[in-house]
């Protein structure tokens, strides 16, 4: 296509994603072991990520300036990821809930939210996972019982990204415990943090260090009646599947940042190390590990960009995201094992960042759905539509 790199991105896309690939490069990579290590919440990289737009890119006009093509999204996440997988994990849920408000939000809530999540002022979540289950949402049990005034929470949800900062969360309750099928009685609720909102605790986690998970407990948590997202009760099921998509392309692109930052790191090793008067790659099993390693990345990003170009298309985009997110992930998970064995010893070392690679890439098997989830879905669309064809 003419004008667009052979990524589809146009000039100003292609300048935004160098940017980040420069703050990455400069800003983030120098700090970013020690920041894991401490677990320490990277407030200026976070604050310089605002200042880049990263927040807004899935704002359009007139809430927002810079909104960019999802392909662009998904190579600014893979850079952020490259640097520290929690910097893109901090922006990955309040993108969706960026999409839910601009798709099926009404006016009022878009202008009250949007302005100000476009320059990362307010900072957005999702809350759908429960301490009883992730994986079968429509068993969740927190319920949101309407009043005269509005809506009275009760219940808890578990491991929200960000939660502890995040000013909105796109909450997902039964608004109707009793109906069948379960999804109609589910809704979304847009919750600011208030009386009855309790943050309960932050969890002790493997990887994803730096940036909160947390508990949260509604204990007659009272939201007004303006609260439910695009007005009408029983939709919210729907509206996170489709909002689900965008996640999902965004955690894949983090799976290709993370395996990406780690063949990086094995490529240079392997040309620095000697062992038998030669530097290692040029052993077979070596250079083997890395051809692989780079050819599976490659076919994961490619997944992610055929995935980002659908829904911008607008259509269904749940397989492809799908099977995006469960190739990238799990390529990921592999690619920073193979570094690990480049590296020899020093890979298991914590002065080398292969072993926070390593400790990252499982979330990306298990976040935003797990793999087997992502395999029923595929499994569903692919008899549905009967093809994969393009
Ligand atoms: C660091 C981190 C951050 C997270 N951030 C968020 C967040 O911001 N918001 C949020 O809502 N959630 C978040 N999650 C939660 C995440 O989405 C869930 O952990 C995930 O969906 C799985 O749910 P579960 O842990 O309850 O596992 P379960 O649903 O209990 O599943 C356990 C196992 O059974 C398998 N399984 C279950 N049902 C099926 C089935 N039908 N077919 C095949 N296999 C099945 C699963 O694949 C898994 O292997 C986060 C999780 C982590 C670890």
């Amino acid at each position: 296509m003419e004008g667009l790199t052979v990524q589809g991105l146009t000039e100003e896309e292609q300048a935004i994603v160098e940017a980040v690939r420069a703050f990455v490069d400069r800003d983030v990579k120098p700090v970013a072991r020690d920041l894991d290590h401490n677990d320490t919440y990277p407030e200026r990289l976070i604050d310089q990520m605002k200042h880049l737009g990263v927040y807004g890119l899935a704002i359009p006009e007139p809430w927002g300036e810079a909104r960019v093509s999802t392909p662009c999204y998904a190579l600014i996440t893979e850079e952020l990821s490259r640097g520290w997988m929690s910097l893109a994990g901090a922006m990955g849920g309040h993108t969706v809930v960026a999409k839910l408000l601009l798709d099926y939000g009404t006016d009022e809530q878009k202008d009250r939210y949007l302005p100000r999540m476009a320059t990362g002022e307010l900072r957005a979540t999702m809350a759908l996972t429960e301490p009883g289950g992730g994986s079968d949402l429509q068993a969740m049990r927190t319920h949101a019982a309407r009043t005269a005034d509005g809506y009275v929470i009760n219940g808890s949800k578990t491991w929200i990204t960000n939660a502890r900062r995040s000013g909105l969360v796109a909450l997902l309750c039964k608004t109707d415990p009793a109906a069948t099928p379960a999804h109609q009685g589910i809704s979304i609720l847009l919750v600011e943090q208030g009386p009855g909102f309790i943050l309960s605790r932050d969890l002790p986690k493997l990887g994803y260090k730096g940036v909160e998970s947390c508990e949260i407990a509604f204990d007659d948590c009272h939201v007004p009646h303006t609260a439910l997202l695009g007005g009408r009760e029983g939709r919210g099921f729907a509206q996170m599947m489709r909002g689900l998509e965008i996640g999902r392309i965004q955690v894949a692109s983090r799976a290709v940042g993370v395996g990406r930052a780690a063949l990086e790191d094995a490529l240079r090793y392997a040309q620095e190390r000697e062992s038998f008067g030669q530097p290692i790659w040029k052993h077979q099993s070596i250079g083997n590990y890395l051809a692989d390693m780079a050819t599976q990345l490659t076919a994961a990003r490619q997944l992610v960009l055929y995935a980002s170009r659908r829904y911008d298309a607008g259509e269904r985009a749940d397989m492809e995201a799908g099977m995006a997110k469960l190739f990238a992930s799990e390529t990921a998970m592999q690619i920073t094992l193979n570094a690990i064995r480049i590296h020899g010893g020093y890979g298991y070392s914590t002065e080398f960042d292969v072993e926070r690679y390593f400790r990252d890439a499982p979330l990306m098997i298990v976040g935003e759905g797990t793999n087997e989830i992502q395999r029923n879905v595929i499994v569903r669309q692919l008899i549905g539509r009967g093809t994969v064809a393009p």
